[in-house]
């Protein structure tokens, strides 16, 4: 008998949707604010020029690999690129995850880990962080010990928190695993740390970096993982070949030439967001300090969901939380220029 029904797991999923709205100030969904660099998005039409088209692209993306080694003071034999840091993910699930093993999370967190996992059929366990949102060293051990996870994902800073993990969880998550630890640092630049030297041979540490937020770059689907040269070799096996296209590698390469511009925002988005940490403390919100380019905030005067709905009559849209298990009365706004967090706060005031 035919079957058009998809399988269990998919069955079982809503899918992840951040709701798009056309509004003149969005905030939702963590990209930079400001466009990348003038100078590469001219660069552009020539690099497409230089291709060959009618040919396949270099599958093992050498050159490009080498330029982000570089960057990170690491061998390329270290280094793998995917279709945005999701497809990294998933990428990693599926040479790790699958049927008969688990993944654990720590939650809240950023719900793509559970979410791929599940596509590829493994079983998704999940640590609880405290009511603060911090994670508890006990709760690591515990999860760990009980579990031993083929996958655990641990979000530095984290998302949607933006709170930035102490090393030492990381050291004991490390301790502990029985399998591959995945350190996502997708906002990394935004933060006082990173994992990134922390990778070698004799550790199954990933660390994943993603072109999305600070680089401005969140249309051309770029990031990648730092991780022992034997885990990246594993990753390829499961990887689609020619999964990334020449003109992508070429855009890339051609983008790591305009880094130093594109950092220099970042102490910009630093500012602006202790701006609106401290705006909104003192309206008499809860507030969680941030190490990335965003800032999770509970109101105490109004349920969230009216607050979002009064913010959005007011053209700003920023990320509705307050359903997502853990995070009740939670909103999360993303750090835009300084006009749209100037309106942002402008709503606030008139809203709380
Ligand atoms: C945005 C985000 C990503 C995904 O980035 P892409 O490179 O755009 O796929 C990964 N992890 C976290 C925690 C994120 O917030």
């Amino acid at each position: 008998m035919a079957t058009f029904e998809p399988r269990e797991q998919i069955q079982a999923m809503s899918g992840y949707h951040s709701p798009q709205v056309d509004v003149p100030v969005r905030l939702n969904t963590n990209e930079s604010p400001f466009p990348p660099p003038a100078g590469w998005v001219e660069k552009l039409a020539f690099v497409a020029s230089t291709l060959e088209w009618n040919r396949y692209p270099d599958r093992a993306a050498h050159e490009l690999r080498t330029v982000i080694a570089k960057r990170h003071g690491v061998r390329p034999e270290m280094v793998f690129v995917a279709n945005g840091s999701n497809e990294v993910l998933q990428t990693i699930l599926l040479t790790y995850g699958g049927h008969g093993r688990c993944v654990a999370t720590f939650e809240p967190t950023y719900q793509m880990y559970a979410q791929i996992a599940r596509v590829t059929g493994a079983e998704v366990v999940v640590g609880e962080r405290r009511a603060d949102m911090t994670l508890d060293p006990h709760e690591i051990e515990r999860v760990m010990q009980k579990h031993t996870p083929a996958v655990t994902f641990l979000c530095n800073p984290n998302n949607p928190t933006g709170l930035v993990e102490p090393r030492e969880n990381l050291e004991i998550l490390l301790q502990h695993a029985t399998g591959i630890v995945v350190a996502d640092e997708a906002y990394a630049e935004f933060s006082d740390w990173s994992a990134m030297d922390m990778v070698s041979e004799d550790r199954p540490l990933a660390v994943t970096r993603t072109f999305s937020k600070t680089l401005s770059m969140a249309a051309l689907r770029v990031g990648y993982v730092v991780a022992p040269t034997w885990m990246v070799s594993q990753l390829e096996i499961a990887v689609l070949p020619y999964h990334l296209d020449a003109f992508k590698q070429a855009a890339t390469i051609a983008a790591l030439s305009f880094t130093a511009e594109m950092e220099e925002r970042v102490s910009l988005i630093k500012s602006e967001r202790s701006r609106i940490e401290a705006t909104l403390a003192s309206h008499n919100i809860e507030v969680w300090p941030s190490g990335a380019n965003f800032v999770l905030f509970r109101p105490r005067s109004r349920p969230a969901a009216d607050i979002w709905q009064s913010l959005l009559n007011a053209g700003v849209l920023v990320r509705d939380c307050s359903s997502w298990a853990r995070l009740d009365g939670c909103l999360r706004v993303t750090v835009g220029t300084p006009a749209e967090n100037t309106a942002f706060l402008d709503a606030i005031d008139a809203a709380v």
